[in-house]
């Protein structure tokens, strides 16, 4: 039986899928503390690990600072740098006093994989998003605001490698926190069909598939098509969006669900018609398996849920990671993308992807995938196996030592 340990950023998308892998490996024995954030407290505890919150070791937000986070790659690695000196006098000695047989760490939680690496304790990635490598890099296509925005935030980042370097963190620059070599033990919650360029993953790569909730909503017959329209929970503030869509299927023989977020005022939107249904939330799930298109911003959930329910997609991504995730969605042909915000264009789309029998049985194809790929079970597996092969682990003697 192990010592696990778990990170993970404050995230849904990224801790849910590991909740289960969690119940799992405690149903074998083991025993698992998991680093995360209070609204995650309940699930990781009913899951049967020892939970610690972790909002006093956060940097403190601006407003402005809050917002950049989701949208500007360098704002996030600023953050990560400021938790793991946060973190580094109370959580770090406590890690090596637990002396973990392995840190499972969200791939962007860079903290969990710096203690990691410092501590030469066995290190597994979990990554909720495609795997990440040197070539995957490349079909990143970021637009101009976002390298700007990212030239402005290095120099902080920057100055945050330079101290937890002297510190004796191994990190050289940013990359190091997110991109991993094929030496790197990984699982990834994605099949391997899903995963772009997956021949450039080595064995230590488990695709065990997205983790989704395993329900099914009562089958009731359709007069005419469902139309679901979503831009996820963070930056979907997009009037116009809306109102397009309005524009566009409001005369239209068909039904349309449009959850427009809790910062949306959905008074704001005008008149709705009497075939939509607009709120600013709705159980997704329950709405993907009634719906015949989803046009979404592609956030690596919503293309997953749509996917496992397979349900085609007009493709619609507001950043860089959704647009690769957009363009992977594209290229198995599974959806089609939306280029422009206008009421002629989402309709033009929406009927395009409608009347193209291929991209239903690409959707359907790939969530038949990720109901093989294994899920928690098969991760749970990997990550027993790969501990049961590690190398000795060996923690700093001279900083064991200072902490008995
Ligand atoms: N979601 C939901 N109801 C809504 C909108 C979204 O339950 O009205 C859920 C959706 O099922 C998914 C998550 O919120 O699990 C959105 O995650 P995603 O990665 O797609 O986008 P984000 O919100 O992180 O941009």
């Amino acid at each position: 039986m192990s010592r696990i340990v778990f990170f993970c950023i404050p995230a849904h998308g990224h801790t849910n899928p590991t909740i289960e892998v969690v119940r799992e490996l405690v149903k074998r024995g083991n025993t698992v503390r998991y680093y995360s954030f209070e609204p995650f407290k309940d699930k990781i505890e009913e899951a049967g690990a020892e939970f610690i919150a972790c909002e006093k070791y956060l940097p403190e937000l601006r407003k402005q600072d809050e917002k950049k986070i989701g949208k500007d790659f360098s704002a996030l690695m600023d953050m990560v740098m400021s938790t793991t000196e946060n973190m580094e006098e109370t959580v770090y000695p406590e890690l090596c006093k637990f002396h973990p047989d392995a840190i499972v760490s969200d791939s962007m939680c860079g903290w969990g994989k710096l203690f990691a690496k410092r501590m030469k304790a066995f290190y597994i990635c979990s990554t909720t998003t495609f795997a990440f490598n040197r070539y995957t890099a490349r079909l990143m296509k970021q637009n101009f605001l976002d390298i700007f925005r990212m030239m402005v935030g290095m120099r902080s980042v920057n100055k945050k490698i330079g101290v937890l370097k002297e510190k004796g963190y191994e990190i050289n620059s940013m990359l190091d926190i997110i991109q991993n070599d094929n030496e790197t033990n990984t699982i990834v919650f994605t099949s391997k069909e899903f995963q772009p360029m997956v021949e450039t993953f080595s064995d230590r790569y488990y695709f065990v598939g997205p983790s989704i909730p395993n329900f099914r909503v009562e089958k009731q017959k359709k007069k005419r098509p469902l139309i679901y329209i979503s831009l996820g929970t963070v930056n979907n503030k997009n009037s116009r969006f809306y109102e397009n869509c309005i524009k566009a299927f409001g005369d239209q023989d068909m039904d349309v669900i449009m959850s427009v977020g809790e910062q949306t005022d959905i008074a704001s939107l005008g008149e709705i018609p009497a075939n939509f249904e607009v709120k600013n939330r709705v159980i997704q799930t329950a709405v993907l398996q009634r719906a015949d298109v989803f046009v979404t911003h592609c956030g690596m959930n919503s293309v997953n849920e749509s996917l496992y329910y397979g349900v085609p997609m007009v493709l619609f991504p507001q950043q860089s990671e959704q647009g690769t995730v957009a363009m992977r969605t594209k290229e198995m042909g599974a959806g089609e993308l939306l280029k422009k915000n206008s009421p002629e264009a989402i309709k033009k789309m929406v009927y395009l992807v409608l009347h193209k029998p291929s991209c239903k049985e690409k959707a359907e194809e790939i969530g038949e995938s990720f109901r093989n790929a294994g899920g928690a079970k098969k991760a749970a597996d990997a990550i027993e196996k790969m501990i049961a092969a590690r190398p000795i682990p060996a923690p700093k003697e001279k900083e064991l030592e200072q902490m008995s």
